[in-house]
């Protein structure tokens, strides 16, 4: 199918725009060609947004990053041979050299070496992410097409690209089981018979938990995790990062109300509130292990083992009646509001009014005074000025002040207290 450059040059948003036009200006005044490639191309494709750009070159990465960093003003890490990272506004973006990678055994990180545009496209997981797009002058002006990735992309279909794909690297397994179920894709017979077959060759374990782990953080921060799980948990026969973890279809419901419900939430960790669903009844040493495989920094861990510590049908009850808003401000003030969130989704009735009050307003209530209000109106330091701010904020929470003249008014008479 021919594809319209044009079209794909005009559906760049300015921003992005402006990322090809002053990498595309470097690469001239270098005379070295440049390439989108990957990932961004294939959303270009599919009409999707793109957050993070892949751009590629034919030559040695170090005297184009060196212009980069002078003309973007930007700070470069190279984060692998022949790659390298840096941050332009809200986009990442990747530099790479054409190269090629050497499996010498399943599962070893692979031998890299610098390689022609060809070898680069056929080292890639599946044809749809194997597409490239030349830049000339600020503009794309050729789709090199070596795999027939677009084929694929029109047709709906996941390819594999090498007969050893799953074996050299079984985080393609999940990307795989990801992509399908994001772009509602499906698998082509052979690569879906080469899936089934490195499962069941216990494929995961030639791999370190963390790979593996990284690569399902990414699929459950994915907007719509249910099918890509349910459907990993299925063919893996119960999760693959440690034995036996059954999906049941209560845990299913969940996971489904929860894709529905997280555009609703500001959380710095949506898909905790998922891994708190799928992993929240396993015993403690499986627990670490998801643990290490994602690499939990310690307030996810805690949150997790707080919720384990927690007589949770206690807690409900204890929320499950009329309560005042400060009443369940002082319930719920020490709970991390990833856990609250949680609850909120398994809760019911009245207890679910009330976390949902607190979520939306009590949580949202802040006083603009501070111990410094407090020092300079002549109280000595202590623990006691943390305690008068607590009473304004209970006073805010009640509804008793509007404003900050309210609330010095409000302090004053705490004070006197
Ligand atoms: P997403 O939209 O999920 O971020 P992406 O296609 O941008 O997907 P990345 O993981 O950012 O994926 O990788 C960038 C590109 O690198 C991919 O498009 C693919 O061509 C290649 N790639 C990534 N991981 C692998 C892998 N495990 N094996 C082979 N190629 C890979």
């Amino acid at each position: 199918m021919k594809i319209d450059l044009n079209l794909l040059n005009k559906r760049l948003t300015p921003q992005i725009r402006g990322i090809v036009e002053g990498l595309s200006a470097i690469s001239k005044r270098l005379n070295i060609k440049l390439y989108l490639v990957g990932g961004p191309v294939r959303d270009l494709l599919l009409k999707r947004d793109a957050i993070d750009l892949d751009f590629l070159i034919d030559s040695s990465l170090d005297k184009f990053l060196e212009s980069v960093e002078s003309d973007l003003d930007v700070e470069i890490e190279k984060t692998s041979f022949l790659t390298a990272k840096f941050k332009f506004s809200q986009f990442v973006i990747d530099i790479a050299q054409a190269r090629k990678e050497i499996y010498l055994n399943f599962g070893d990180l692979p031998q890299v070496s610098p390689a022609t545009l060809e070898e680069d496209a056929k080292r890639r997981d599946f044809t749809i992410n194997s597409l490239m797009l030349e830049i000339k002058d600020g503009c794309f002006v050729e789709l090199i097409d070596y795999l027939k990735g677009v084929e694929d992309l029109n047709r709906k279909i996941i390819r594999v690209i090498g007969k050893n794909s799953f074996y050299d690297d079984s985080t393609r397994i999940i990307r795989a089981l990801r992509y399908e179920k994001r772009f509602n894709f499906t698998l082509a017979d052979d690569t879906f018979e080469q899936l089934k077959s490195a499962i069941s060759k216990n494929v995961f374990s030639t791999l370190s938990v963390q790979r593996l782990g990284a690569e399902f953080l990414r699929t459950l921060k994915e907007e719509n995790i249910t099918p890509a799980i349910m459907r990993l948990w299925q063919l893996t026969a119960g999760g693959f990062l440690t034995g036996d973890i059954e999906i049941t279809p209560k845990m299913c419901n969940l996971l489904k109300k929860w894709d529905k419900l997280k555009k609703c939430f500001e959380l710095d960790d949506l898909w905790l509130i998922s891994l708190i669903i799928i992993y929240k009844d396993i015993n403690l040493s499986q627990f670490n292990l998801i643990a290490e495989a994602l690499e939990l920094k310690k307030l996810a861990r805690r949150i997790i083992t707080d919720l384990k510590s927690l007589d949770l049908e206690e807690f409900l009850t204890s929320i499950s009646k009329r309560l005042s808003k400060v009443e369940i401000y002082d319930r719920l003030k020490s709970i991390d509001t990833h856990l609250i969130a949680y609850f909120y989704l398994i809760s019911r009735g009245k207890a679910k009014t009330n976390l949902r009050t607190y979520i939306d307003k009590i949580s949202k209530v802040k006083i603009t005074i501070t111990g410094e209000d407090i020092l300079a109106a002549g109280i000595a330091e202590g623990p006691h000025v943390g305690s008068m701010l607590e009473k304004v904020l209970r006073a805010k929470i009640r509804g008793e002040l509007r404003n900050r003249k309210d609330e010095i008014n409000y302090l004053k008479t705490v004070i006197l207290d």
